[in-house]
């Protein structure tokens, strides 16, 4: 079995990582950066989200398995002392695979044939550089709304508790095959109006927003951020690809969203 390391790179994710390395070449294990079967992400959620995109072609072969040396995370569920438990788990394969849904974001240009495709692990959002956004939104191909405002944010599942739920949407069960869209400060008055909650589309549903005006658009793909010149739409649907993760012990979604959010707070 073959494994790579992705770290946060301070220092105690660094040492963690020359520690896991060890660890696993001892039992036998072979550290392959180019096609592992297991990625250990050391770090946080962000350092998840680095793993998953250096990966994001192999998906279909390689789980990825998080531990924090910061907060608890959504991905990052392990504790550095607990690293022993998880080496020697992965030696023995004791453990399952499970899926989550991915977002699969197509951007195309004005007079041009080529498109650009992103998977994302948490979310896309497209926001205009300069001026208030106007985008009009398609649900599987009818018109729906013309959005006025700061942004738009299309979320999975499991980033659900991330940005989008910064900005009032939803958290949704990663069992759920879903995107979610979420609005960041609408224009709502007598003139301009938008639905004004979150929306949640099944995998089969597309949604499509195009440019009212100007074309030029930030877009992010988790952590990447892109300026896309004479956009002609985006659309945004649930990906046919996968993340796999590998799971070592019962760890809940709910009780993670408990713990990260509820947890620790005052009553
Ligand atoms: P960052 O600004 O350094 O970190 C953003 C925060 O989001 C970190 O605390 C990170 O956790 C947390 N996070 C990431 N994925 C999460 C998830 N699925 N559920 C709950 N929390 C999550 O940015 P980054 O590390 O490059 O990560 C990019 C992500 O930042 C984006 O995908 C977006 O979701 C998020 N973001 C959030 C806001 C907001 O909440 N207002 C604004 C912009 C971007 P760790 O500390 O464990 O890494």
């Amino acid at each position: 079995m073959k494994f790579a390391i992705q770290s946060r790179n301070d220092d105690q994710s660094n040492e963690l990582m020359e520690r896991a390395k060890t660890y696993l070449t001892d039992f036998g294990l072979t550290f392959d950066e180019e096609s592992p079967d297991i990625v250990l992400s050391i770090g946080g959620d962000g350092t998840l989200l680095h793993a998953f995109h250096r990966y994001a072609d192999q998906l279909s072969s390689v789980a990825f398995v998080g531990i924090h040396t910061g907060h608890l995370g959504f991905y990052a569920d392990w504790k550095p002392d607990e690293i022993e438990k998880l080496v020697i788990s992965i030696a023995k394969h004791e453990y399952n695979v499970i899926e989550y849904p991915l977002l699969e974001a197509t951007i195309h240009y004005c007079g041009e044939e080529e498109s650009s495709t992103y998977l994302a692990l948490n979310e896309s959002t497209i926001k205009s550089p300069d001026v208030t956004l106007v985008m009009d939104v398609e649900l599987n191909g009818s018109h729906f709304e013309r959005f006025r405002g700061d942004g738009l944010c299309m979320s999975t599942p499991s980033g659900s508790t991330a940005y989008n739920k910064a900005l009032g949407g939803a958290v949704i069960h990663p069992a759920l095959e879903a995107i979610q869209l979420t609005e960041m400060a609408s224009i709502n008055n007598r003139v301009f109006r938008t639905v004004g909650s979150s929306l949640v589309l099944p995998a089969h549903h597309a949604c499509v927003l195009k440019p009212v005006k100007a074309a030029d658009f930030m877009v992010t793909i988790d952590q990447l951020h892109l300026l896309h010149k004479d956009v002609k739409s985006i659309e945004y649907r649930v990906a046919k690809e996968k993340v796999r993760f590998a799971r070592f012990r019962p760890f809940p979604f709910w009780k993670r969203v408990h713990d990260s959010f509820i947890d620790g707070f005052e009553a």
